[in-house]
């Protein structure tokens, strides 16, 4: 009997498979939803029957897809219909961009912008209310740094939101007060953010997976629609990036639902994995009652519910981030973890005991210290496994941590886009803020790898852009912030692997996925270009002509 022909052929390509039995070939072959073979244009040209599409990449490079290992959908879908104010700077540019956003939305109750720098007005003038009453005086507006971990609202939305008197958030949250007794505009964590977040047009529900790790109280079928609708425009973007898994960093069991819906409706554009979220304030008990059922209902190689997200500190910029010593340039505080150790090493003592996976935000040395404590407890309570247990973007550890990445076999989950004077992000006031002593720590991705440490590349979406390729850039084109500094870059394959082979293994999905080889899942990305042949700073012009999830052509240029 004849073998069935193969459902499409990418020829002529320069195939980089991160695979290392057959790391380089020139075509590969796909059939439903698996690879079918990988090697010479002959050799699988011969695969071809009369139904096979054939793509010719003309000397293009072709990748597993990539494997995003930490962005938010929810909220990076909702960002994609409001106001990005990445690069802009100065009071003027600043008004114009607002006004002009305001303007061509007339009805929106909140207006909501993303992206805006610490450092908008310039190094020492921080953004009050009243600078933005200035600029819109009449409607509620927020806008959100590019790390989501504070955002400043005008005078409109603070009293729209009922919290222009101010209010306690909770530890590590705050509504930060102006001398004359009122909120000065700047809200710090999500609990301070969520009132005014909650007046949006997706009621603020976006967040809901990193505030509360909740589901809304109340939903309208129109307001799910709307939500389910604008997922899918995240979910499509993604896939025109070249991406086929999604590791999100937030969740709820809306979230899980809305996506289940999506995969049922004509089917899941790329591969997603949805955490459930532990807040300091849930007790044990969620873990299993809420984390283990989910990772029995949601477990398909589209769709999976299969570890727990914690956030252990908050970030740099706003103090949130917890340190061992002082912040350098605010003598006497080092922030606060959001856990005490005890508490933090009972969760995941237990969620290891259910087999669980656990993915830790921890920014500051303190904090990455707790969570590495942490860990090793867990271990020595259950015995060693392999849990695969991950630490999300350690800016900055202990030099005496690092090594306890590879002894604990934990994961550095880092984003190249992060380090300021990356990606367009100022250096100050971070440099300051941790000072010189912690620079030589900091984002330090070779010194992980060099440890033997498995190192996973994402991007945070929408704290930074989402393409993989202008992150593959940021990685490859990473300055030292001073001459003596240990050069952190990975080399390119080793990047590349961050991003698809590695990330797959962080998922456990090391057996079907991340690198192209047959009998594989059928998810790969067609570029624009050679990307070895591409200098560095450029990498980003390469674009995805092709995505392929699941065997299905997800985007096509
Ligand atoms: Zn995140």
């Amino acid at each position: 009997m004849k073998q069935e022909p193969a459902d499409l052929i990418i020829h002529s390509a320069k195939i980089l498979s991160m695979d290392d039995a057959q790391p380089r070939a020139e075509a590969l072959a796909l059939r439903h939803n698996r690879i079918l073979a990988v090697g010479s244009n002959d050799d699988i040209l011969k695969l071809a029957g009369a139904s096979t599409r054939l793509v010719d990449a003309r000397g293009a490079t072709v990748l597993p897809g990539f494997n995003e290992a930490h962005m938010h959908i929810f909220s990076g879908s909702v960002g994609l219909t409001e106001l990005s104010l990445f690069g802009v700077q100065g009071f003027e540019a600043f008004a114009r961009t607002v006004r002009d956003y305001a303007a061509s939305k007339p009805d929106l109750a909140l207006l909501v912008a993303q992206q805006a720098d610490y450092s908008i007005l310039g190094r020492n003038e921080p953004v009050t209310r009243h600078h933005l009453d200035r600029i819109l005086p009449d409607r509620p507006f927020l806008m959100y740094a590019p790390d989501h971990h504070t955002a400043w609202a005008n005078t409109a939305a603070l009293k729209a939101a009922g919290i222009l008197g101010g209010g306690d958030v909770g530890v590590g949250n705050e509504i930060v007060m102006g001398l004359d007794g009122l909120a000065s505009g700047e809200l710090k964590e999500a609990n301070a953010i969520s009132p005014v977040a909650r007046l949006s047009q997706t009621g603020g529900r976006e967040s809901l997976g990193v505030v509360t790790g909740g589901d809304p109280h109340s939903v309208t079928p129109e307001e799910r629609q709307t939500d389910i609708a604008v997922i899918r425009v995240g979910l499509d973007y993604c896939a025109s990036l070249g991406i086929t898994s999604v590791q999100n960093m937030d969740g709820n069991l809306y979230q899980l639902e809305m996506l289940e819906e999506i995969e049922r409706q004509g089917g899941l554009p790329t591969r997603i994995r949805v955490p459930c979220h532990m807040k300091n304030f849930m007790p044990l008990s969620e873990l299993e009652e809420k984390a283990a059922p989910w990772r029995d209902r949601f477990n398909s190689d589209r769709l999976r519910s299969d570890f727990v997200k914690m956030f252990a500190d908050g970030v740099a910029e706003s103090g949130t981030a917890y340190y061992m010593e002082d912040y350098a340039d605010e003598p006497g505080w080092r922030g606060e973890p959001l856990f005490t150790q005890d508490h933090f090493n009972k969760i995941v003592t237990e969620a290891d005991h259910l087999g669980l996976q656990i993915a830790v935000h921890a920014i500051g040395d303190g904090a990455v210290h707790m969570v590495l404590n942490g860990y090793q407890a867990a271990s020595e309570a259950n015995g060693h496994r392999d849990s695969r247990h991950r630490v999300e973007h350690i800016e900055t550890a202990l030099p005496t941590d690092f090594r306890r990445f590879a002894e604990l076999g934990v994961v550095a989950s880092m984003q190249p886009t992060h380090p300021p004077g990356s990606a367009g992000l100022p250096l100050e006031p971070y440099l300051s803020r941790i000072g010189e002593q912690r620079w030589p720590h900091a984002f330090a991705w070779r010194t992980l790898a060099d440890l033997g440490v498995k190192v996973v590349f994402a991007t945070d979406w929408p704290v930074s852009p989402l393409d993989p390729m202008y992150c593959i850039q940021c990685a490859m084109t990473r300055e030292i912030w001073k001459e003596g500094l240990p050069d952190q870059r990975l080399s390119l394959m080793e990047t590349l692997a961050a991003y698809t082979r590695t990330s797959a293994w962080v998922e456990f999905m090391e057996d079907r996925k991340g690198v192209l080889k047959p009998g594989y899942l059928a998810d790969v990305v067609v570029l624009s270009g050679d990307i070895e042949a591409v200098p560095f700073d450029q990498l980003a012009t390469l674009r995805p002509i092709m995505t392929v999830c699941d065997g299905r052509i997800t985007y096509e240029a």
